[in-house]
């Protein structure tokens, strides 16, 4: 990103947002950039900026323990954490998920476990920011799983109502009332062969489709 802001001091957060300061709706939301999904999440705020530096600060000398680089210093579209709910072990979400992928002929339990203490978790939670453990780690997992309860298991529907996952799975199991053969319309999110992982890194808490 070459696009640093050279104003004075200020916190360059505030610039991603559209300032409707002329009071005139001469904003174009065509103009907005669309790469900028996890900024979104935090509401404007001055209070918000603070905690937002803070995360930042305890984010940027995290190492992933695969590629053993820090996640905060890859291209901005991999700097994902990818956070296991068992264990405090941190990589980055691109990482992580291509160790599973690599490990689909093993039994379910080598697959889901962490790399480095072979703690299962049965899900990756993509999150910008690194959260090891305490409330704040399991408000995380609550969100999450608040938010993949709502999305239908794709297991489950392909395989009309059998999901290898079973109670491990943290997506919805349901069918729908009317069985389209098309796809659900929710194309930021896919759910790996490897079990439910979600790719949608930074665009989770929207609340489903
Ligand atoms: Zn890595
Ligand atoms: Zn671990
Ligand atoms: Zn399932």
């Amino acid at each position: 990103m070459a696009s640093k802001n050279e104003e004075l001091g200020g916190s360059s957060w505030k610039c991603l947002f559209p300032s409707s300061a002329d009071g005139d709706h001469s904003y174009s939301q065509k103009s907005q950039p669309k790469s900028n999904p996890g900024r979104k999440l935090m509401a404007p705020l001055q209070s918000m900026d603070l905690e937002v530096q803070q995360r930042e600060q305890d984010s940027q000398d995290v190492v992933c323990g695969i590629c053993m680089d820090k996640v905060w210093d890859k291209p901005e579209a991999q700097r994902i954490f990818g956070i296991l709910p068992n264990c405090t072990h941190a990589h980055c979400l691109g990482c992580l998920r291509t160790w599973r992928k690599s490990r689909q002929e093993f039994p379910l339990d080598v697959i889901k476990a962490c790399p480095q203490c072979r703690v299962h978790s049965s899900y990756i939670i993509p999150h910008k920011f690194w959260v090891s453990k305490g409330a704040e780690k399991e408000q995380l997992i609550r969100n999450f799983k608040a938010w993949t309860s709502q999305i239908r298991c794709r297991f489950f529907m392909r395989r009309n109502g059998r999901c290898p996952f079973k109670s491990d799975c943290i997506y919805l199991h349901q069918l729908p009332d009317k069985a389209p053969a098309s796809d659900p319309p929710c194309p930021e999110s896919m759910q790996l062969a490897s079990g439910s992982e979600v790719v949608t890194a930074g665009m989770w808490s929207r609340g489903g489709c």
